[in-house]
């Protein structure tokens, strides 16, 4: 049902529709104006055709892995959990090494440590970083490798047709000065029409590509510092609260905050990419789950309800 509400987004609906319109008009508009014509004599024509599609391609199968896996939604208990005697059920659950799992009033589940609760998606995600609408989905523990590799494709998808476009329109200017311009016949389509063509393939190239880079860049950064957007603002909201206002309550819970582990940069990448070869960490493939402490996070606590 979660997930179901999740895709009935129509924020993320529209989103959805707005990248896959985007995907197919650059491509119609590098195959169709800027590949064929400029590169029509040489073998660059099917080289740039097929490089392009493959970039892609890969984009389209990293943003449908993203958009369809499963982010890491916490599985909904059978029984409906007792709220009322919820201080001795988590002193029992530290007891049994399950330090640091809250309850979401929400879902009326426990959730593993890291995990947050989605308002979109209705439902607690392991290792939450932020719901994407251009995924209509959440970006979670289980599905940020994809979406990462989405960024990673665009940017490349968005430069690739930068410098395509650059380059066909220098090379019509040019053979247009040098008089060599095909005779424009009743098919051929106008030049204004190509001119808009690459006008509006630059602007979407260009809003597209800095867009994913500042994301790209913000993403490797949480990754790195082991800290998602999430746990950012709350350590923030800490620290503000710890400096200025000293209540019995905000201390407790600034001493009752846990920092993560330090562990080595590529030790955090190979967490979310995979362990195998850096070379798979640009395929949208499946990669098990990682394990934190101990805890494997597919897995509900012992608890009794
Ligand atoms: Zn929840
Ligand atoms: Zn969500």
């Amino acid at each position: 049902m979660a997930s179901l509400r999740c895709r009935r987004d129509p924020c993320g609906v529209i989103c959805l529709i707005l990248t896959y319109f985007s995907v197919f008009y650059a491509d119609y508009v590098v195959i169709q104006y800027v590949v064929i014509p400029a590169y029509s004599d040489s073998v660059w024509c099917a080289l740039h055709g097929a490089v392009f599609n493959l970039i892609l391609l890969l984009l389209l199968a990293c943003h449908s892995k993203a958009v369809f896996s499963d982010p890491g939604m916490v599985p909904l208990p059978e029984t409906a959990i007792d709220f009322s005697d919820l201080r001795s059920q988590s002193s029992r659950m530290n007891e049994r090494g399950c330090e640091g799992w809250t309850v979401c009033s929400r879902c009326e589940t426990y959730r593993p440590p890291r995990a947050h609760h989605c308002r979109v998606c209705q439902r607690c995600i392991r290792r939450m970083d932020h719901h994407c609408p251009w995924i209509n989905n959440c970006v979670g523990e289980l599905n940020q490798k994809y979406f990462i590799q989405f960024l990673f494709y665009t940017g490349m998808a968005s430069l690739y047709s930068l410098v395509l476009v650059v380059s066909a329109w220098v090379w019509r200017i040019r053979s247009e000065r040098e008089g060599e311009s095909e005779k424009e016949t009743d098919e051929s389509p106008s030049k204004h029409l190509i001119v808009a063509h690459y006008i509006i393939l630059l602007v979407e190239s260009v809003l597209f590509g800095v867009f994913v880079m500042v994301i790209f860049y913000d993403q490797l950064v949480s990754i790195i510092t082991d800290e998602t957007p999430i746990e950012q603002m709350k350590n923030r909201l800490m620290l503000k609260d710890r400096s200025s206002a000293s209540s019995p309550a905000s201390l407790s819970q600034a001493t009752n905050h846990t920092p993560h582990t330090r562990k080595p940069k590529l030790a955090l990448l190979r967490e979310v990419f995979g362990r195998g070869s850096v070379l798979f960490w640009l395929f949208p493939l499946h990669t098990s789950p990682p394990t934190v402490g101990g805890i494997t996070y597919s897995a509900l606590p012992d608890y009794d309800v």
